[in-house]
């Protein structure tokens, strides 16, 4: 016997083969029905070449920018503040391939075109299941426009090289470059849910600009080229556009104290950041920076919530591969009864949460269009938050367990979404801020509220259990009192949440998921772990349009 041979212990065996690469789109048969009932089948070759590219190089280049975090380098060896975040390589890559590829510039780029935002909805979220982390600057720039828009004038010089499809990530003026990104400062140290408790001041200093004197506690992306940020002035809360480098082209007043140590989300950077007389220009009129700046926020909590959704398809899908390869007892794991059943309860939550945050993409899209579908996107973004993220924190912890040991070690990149799945709950508005927000707006808003019933009402007649869960839902909706229905607002929200996503899949033609949707879901004939569904459920077909592999 050879030296090489006796010292062989084992054969490798009972492993799956590596899941990436892999086209994204191509596989995800939900998405693709959603992406063409929504209105965004127009653009399909464009969202296709981003499935491949998702699942592929952008893969590998998310593994090099999480494991090499952005770095702070607040001084130069001389001592001069420079106030520089570095980023690997990899980042800069990211960035700019989800940026060429109009991750967040195709919807405005095409909004003459019904859909656009769908389409771009659909690129968000392939590109979230390449890197969540670099996600947030592309979201935050997409984002930026209609809140922008209250500036005719920074607007018309800003937006070209915003919607620009050229990214440049030197440390030099926005106006500079070809391409700009955007970020976003509201919450401080006393308040962030309660933004009005800002105390950043903002003191007029000629020719439309402001100094910003304060603080920041939590501002992400702090390489962008310029932020949507709030200050107080005499009137109260105002928006202001404030530029990375100044007006004249010197360091603008921005001093990045720290980056947070994240739970997740790591290729992305989130500083500390004070303002020591920062130049900005105001952004719509004073006093009225929360109205103008939550413009923005209702995008970027749509995108939580594509966020999220994604995450729910992609932990599925590792989940999925892995059982189809390995075996235990004798029998490949996705033949096992039980795993079997986890397995399609969580892609039946997958499809609930891809239809929903496709529907709301779609509903704002047509905002502009359509009075009665932004009357809907109003609501149904804030339930939609609420409750996908939610779900994913949840889906990320049972989809590892799919993978058991190995899902638990970094290499099986299973940690990177377990960290990743709660951030989009808490970040743009948290769980219970989302349910309050949707009680504000049945309240105030006769319009949402008559939206959302009419969209309920949608799927009258399909299920029992759904028509049921509808009609409860009458009474408190009648008596939106506030405060009164405060403590009850998440059980409500949930409520709408689940009938929403019921009646979706019952008019996307899934009779037979949809069915066992209201069955588990609204009748109460699951338990609340994952893997609980009734013995009747369509496991098979389940599984079978999750991961066709
Ligand atoms: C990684 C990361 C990056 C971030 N990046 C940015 C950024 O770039 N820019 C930015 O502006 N912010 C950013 N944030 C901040 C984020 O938006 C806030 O943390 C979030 O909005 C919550 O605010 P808070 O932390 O002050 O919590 P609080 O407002 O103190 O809320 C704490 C909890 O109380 C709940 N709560 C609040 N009010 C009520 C109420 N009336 N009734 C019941 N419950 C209530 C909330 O839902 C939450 O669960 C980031 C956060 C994280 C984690």
């Amino acid at each position: 016997m050879d030296t090489r041979s006796r010292f062989a212990t084992h054969v490798v065996e009972n492993q799956p083969p590596p899941l990436l690469p892999c086209d994204l789109y191509a596989t995800d048969a939900p998405l693709r029905e959603a992406l063409a009932r929504e209105g965004g089948a127009w653009a399909e070759a464009e969202i296709a070449a981003y499935g491949k590219l998702a699942g592929g190089s952008l893969g590998e280049c998310s593994q090099l920018a999480n494991a090499n975090r952005p770095q702070l380098h607040t001084h130069d060896r001389y001592g001069h503040r420079i106030d520089e975040v570095e980023f690997h390589p990899a980042y800069h890559e990211l960035m700019r391939t989800a940026i060429a590829h109009g991750v967040p510039n195709f919807g405005w780029r095409h909004a003459d075109r019904p859909g656009a935002q769908v389409a771009r909805a659909a690129l968000t979220y392939l590109h979230y299941q390449a890197d969540p982390g670099s996600s947030c600057p592309l979201t935050m720039t997409a984002a930026c426009v209609p809140a922008l828009r209250h500036a005719p004038d920074l607007a018309a010089s800003w937006l070209p090289r915003i919607l620009a499809t050229h990214y440049d990530g030197r440390h030099v003026p926005a106006w500079d470059k070809p391409g700009n990104t955007i970020g976003m400062g509201m919450t401080e140290k006393q308040g962030g849910s309660d933004v009005r408790a800002n105390t950043t001041r903002a003191i007029a200093v000629g020719d439309g600009l402001y100094e910003l004197i304060g603080h920041k506690f939590f501002f992400s992306a702090p390489m962008s080229d310029a932020f949507l940020v709030t200050a107080q002035t005499d009137a109260g809360p105002t928006c202001f556009l404030m530029p990375r480098f100044a007006p004249d082209g010197s360091r603008n007043g921005m001093r990045l104290q720290r980056l947070k140590d994240k739970l997740g989300d790591w290729s992305n950077a989130s500083s500390e950041v004070e303002f020591t007389g920062a130049l900005a220009w105001r952004v719509g009129e004073e006093g009225r920076g929360i109205a103008t700046i939550l413009e923005m926020v209702g995008m970027t909590r749509l995108d939580c919530l594509l966020g999220s959704a994604a995450l729910i398809r992609h932990a599925l899908v590792q989940a999925l591969h892995h059982c189809k390869y390995r075996r235990a007892f004798g029998k490949r794991l996705v033949e096992q009864p039980l795993m079997r059943v986890v397995l399609a309860d969580l892609a039946l939550e997958s499809e609930a949460a891809t239809a929903l945050a496709l529907r709301v993409a779609r509903a704002v899209d047509a905002s502009a269009r359509d009075a009665h579908e932004a009357a809907f996107a109003r609501v149904a973004t804030a339930i939609g938050k609420f409750w996908v993220c939610n779900r994913a924190v949840g889906v990320a912890a049972e989809a590892q367990e799919c993978l058991g040991g190995p899902g638990y070690i970094e290499d099986s990149g299973m940690p990177k979404w377990y960290r990743q799945a709660p951030v989009n709950a808490i970040w743009e508005g948290s769980g219970n801020v989302q349910c309050l927000d949707v009680l504000r707006a049945l309240r105030r808003e006769p319009e949402s509220a008559h939206a959302l019933r009419a969209e309920l009402a949608l799927a009258r007649g399909a299920h029992p259990a759904l028509d049921a869960a509808v009609d409860a839902l009458d009474a408190p909706l009648a008596a939106a009192d506030g405060d009164g229905l405060q403590a009850r607002a998440r059980w409500l929200v949930e409520r709408m949440a689940l009938c929403l996503q019921a009646g979706l899949l019952f008019r996307a033609g899934y009779s037979t998921l949809a069915a066992a949707f209201c069955v588990a879901r609204l009748q109460g004939h699951a338990g609340l772990a994952y893997g609980t569904l009734p013995v009747d459920a369509p496991v098979a077909t389940l599984l079978a349009r999750a991961w066709p592999q």
